[in-house]
């Protein structure tokens, strides 16, 4: 057994008993983990109270071979998610954060660009950030990491240039736009407004930070929650369940 170091955020805890819990880490360099952390719920633990949900630490881990749960041996707070003393809504767009990062990702499969896009969302989320505006930024970059990103400009049919303009096709199930020759007979096809279309493209732009100057109105939040609500449940075989929440925000 070897003990491993990273940095980690906290994603899920679960008492495992009087004394410890059970934690679920995404850690940078080995991605998710499943570790137990002896003693944790004591008042003086060697975890120094660093071990809370959407905490970064930096953690040393036994890792055991089997699929037996790693052995956490130490965790020193990095920084604490303190958003939510102030504001419910960005304690859980911080959750929401974890939840995919929980569901989207498979333990020992580890992103370190994925680490610190969420390091980063959760330090906006936890500052000033537009909450709707980081959000979404964080879901289409998990998408694009993980190999699930949509495809918003092209047919995902045949390939053919489709141009945002009026409404536009997008197909569930093939995961992207359709242009007016591939749409029929899709099952799961909805239809997304021009600027809808295009506030995608532009949180999805990797290559830009543009989206920092982009605001998300309500109205295209509620639209745009409604696709992508519905091609993350398929993708994940189940609703995330922030989703409801997520949804509130555009009220
Ligand atoms: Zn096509």
């Amino acid at each position: 057994m070897a003990a491993e170091k990273s940095l980690a955020i906290v994603v899920r805890m679960v008492e495992f008993s009087e004394t410890s819990l059970v934690v679920s880490l995404f850690t940078r360099d080995f991605g998710k983990i499943g570790a137990l952390a002896k003693g944790a719920r004591r008042p003086k633990s060697a975890f120094e109270g660093a071990l809370d949900l959407l905490s970064v630490c930096r953690v040393v881990f036994l890792h055991k071979s089997t699929d037996a749960l790693d052995l956490l041996t130490e965790a020193k707070l990095v920084r604490r998610f303190r958003a939510g003393a102030r504001d419910l809504t960005r304690l859980y767009a911080g959750y929401y954060v974890a939840e995919l990062l929980d569901e989207l990702t498979h333990p020992g499969d580890p992103h370190p660009d994925l680490y610190d896009a969420a390091e980063q969302a959760l330090a906006e989320l936890d500052g000033a950030g537009s909450v709707t505006a980081v959000a979404l930024r964080f879901e289409m970059t998990a998408l694009r990491i993980l190999g699930h990103m949509p495809s918003l400009s092209e047919c995902v049919g045949c390939g053919k240039p489709v141009e945002a303009v009026g409404r536009v096709a997008f197909g569930m199930l093939e995961g992207g736009v359709l242009c007016p020759d591939c749409r029929p007979g899709k099952r799961q096809v909805v239809s997304i407004s021009a600027e809808g279309v295009k506030t995608l493209q532009g949180f999805a732009d990797a290559t830009t930070e543009a989206w920092r100057g982009q605001t998300v109105h309500p109205k295209i939040w509620g639209e745009l929650r409604g696709v992508l609500n519905h091609y993350l449940a398929n993708l994940l075989g189940k609703k995330p369940k922030l989703h409801e929440f997520l949804g509130t925000l555009a009220e």
